[in-house]
């Protein structure tokens, strides 16, 4: 990402990560669940401070495509240690990720296994459950992931194949609420590994996914209680194995704060709104992805004592670039005013678009 120089007149928005936040927030994963190992993932926010910040904090990386691994590769993370986790994937994307020396990967289809078993003959496989999403503000499921049978007749036919059957993953769905979303998906892990002990299949690991939420303009459940949940789960697990897990937003969204311009003020027969440099499609997206449910917490400069409720819409000339509505700003908001959009670093930078134009926002690491 380049750094705009600082005599242009209107730099755009500005998504600010700040570091010792991302090490704060990794800490406090750790903290919550002990001895479960830590995969960022990539996709969240890849900005390359950020990935440096948390390699040099000694977390690892998942990746959902070899665009990614080599990102990775750039600050120095070599492909034997990441984890790829997306289930599907072009041929010549698991035979690049494999050449960089990638040899860990999900799958949850017979067709995903046998194109794995050509192009990275001989790598190691997890198998994808499918959850259900219950409590999840982003909800990301429903589309991977396969039932307790399904698990074991992949892992059963990787090792007809010569590849290795090595694990089993899930995802509970993004910014989960419920601390008891992780037991069924965790249960299923128990029932599958057994299943393959009896067929005289041992895994090495369980990974418990992503989706532990991030706090926006509301308090969420403490991670810690995610971690409870889970530990309890793996204590029943038939065998002990290595736990990992593949947190994005959590360590990443509080982090970020968006500093955008108001650019006009409009007063309609829908009430007053306050149009600004950046919008849906410049970094809100999860926004429409949530229908309306993720609510960033967001601050005007002014700090005028007297409100007045405003619907934020971005700059472009698409009605869907409203990313909040009845936000109490000051009333006297006007052109030029700076908005604080704070808990933006997860899955914003990341979506931006130049829709009508506008350039996505520059990311730089404080
Ligand atoms: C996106 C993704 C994650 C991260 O999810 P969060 O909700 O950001 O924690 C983890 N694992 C996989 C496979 C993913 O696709």
């Amino acid at each position: 990402m380049t750094v705009a120089p600082i005599t242009q007149p209107r730099p755009g928005p500005v998504l600010e990560m700040r570091a010792e936040r991302i090490v704060a927030a990794l800490q406090t994963f750790r903290d919550a669940f002990p001895g479960v190992r830590p995969y960022y993932a990539t996709k969240c926010n890849t900005h390359a401070g950020v990935l440096r910040t948390l390699r040099e904090a000694g977390c690892d990386f998942e990746v959902a495509s070899t665009q990614e691994v080599e990102i990775l590769a750039g600050i120095g993370v070599p492909g034997p240690e990441v984890i790829f986790s997306n289930p599907v994937r072009a041929r010549e994307q698991t035979a690049r990720a494999a050449a960089a020396g990638v040899d860990r990967f999900s799958v949850d289809s017979v067709e995903e296994l046998h194109r794995l078993s050509v192009e990275a003959p001989g790598a190691r496989v997890y198998a994808r459950l499918a959850t259900f999403g219950q409590d999840s503000v982003v909800p990301s499921e429903g589309k991977f992931g396969v039932d307790v049978t399904g698990a074991v007749r992949l892992l059963l036919e990787a090792r007809e194949r010569g590849l290795v059957p090595y694990g089993i993953t899930f995802h509970m769905g993004s910014q989960s609420l419920a601390p008891s979303a992780l037991r069924r998906p965790l249960q299923d892990v128990a029932h599958a590994m057994d299943r393959l002990r009896r067929a005289g299949v041992r895994l090495e690991m369980v990974d418990i996914g992503g989706g532990f939420p991030a706090a926006y303009d509301e308090p969420v459940p403490p991670l810690a209680d995610f971690g409870r949940a889970a530990a309890a789960e793996i204590a029943a697990l038939p065998y002990p194995v290595e736990v990992f897990a593949e947190p994005g937003r959590c360590l990443v969204a509080e982090a970020g704060t968006f500093r955008c311009r108001v650019i006009g003020v409009a007063e309609r027969p829908s009430g007053w709104w306050a149009h600004t440099d950046l919008g849906v499609f410049h970094g809100l997206m999860e926004v429409l992805e949530s229908g309306g449910e993720l609510r960033y917490p967001i601050h005007d400069t002014r700090g005028t004592r007297l409100r007045r409720c405003y619907h934020l819409t971005g700059p472009t000339c698409d009605s869907q670039d409203t990313f909040a509505r009845d936000v109490l700003l000051s009333a006297d908001l006007h052109e030029g005013d700076e908005l604080l959009i704070g808990s933006a670093g997860a899955y914003t930078s990341v979506y931006a678009s130049r829709f009508n134009g506008f350039a996505p926002p520059r990311v730089v690491l404080i």
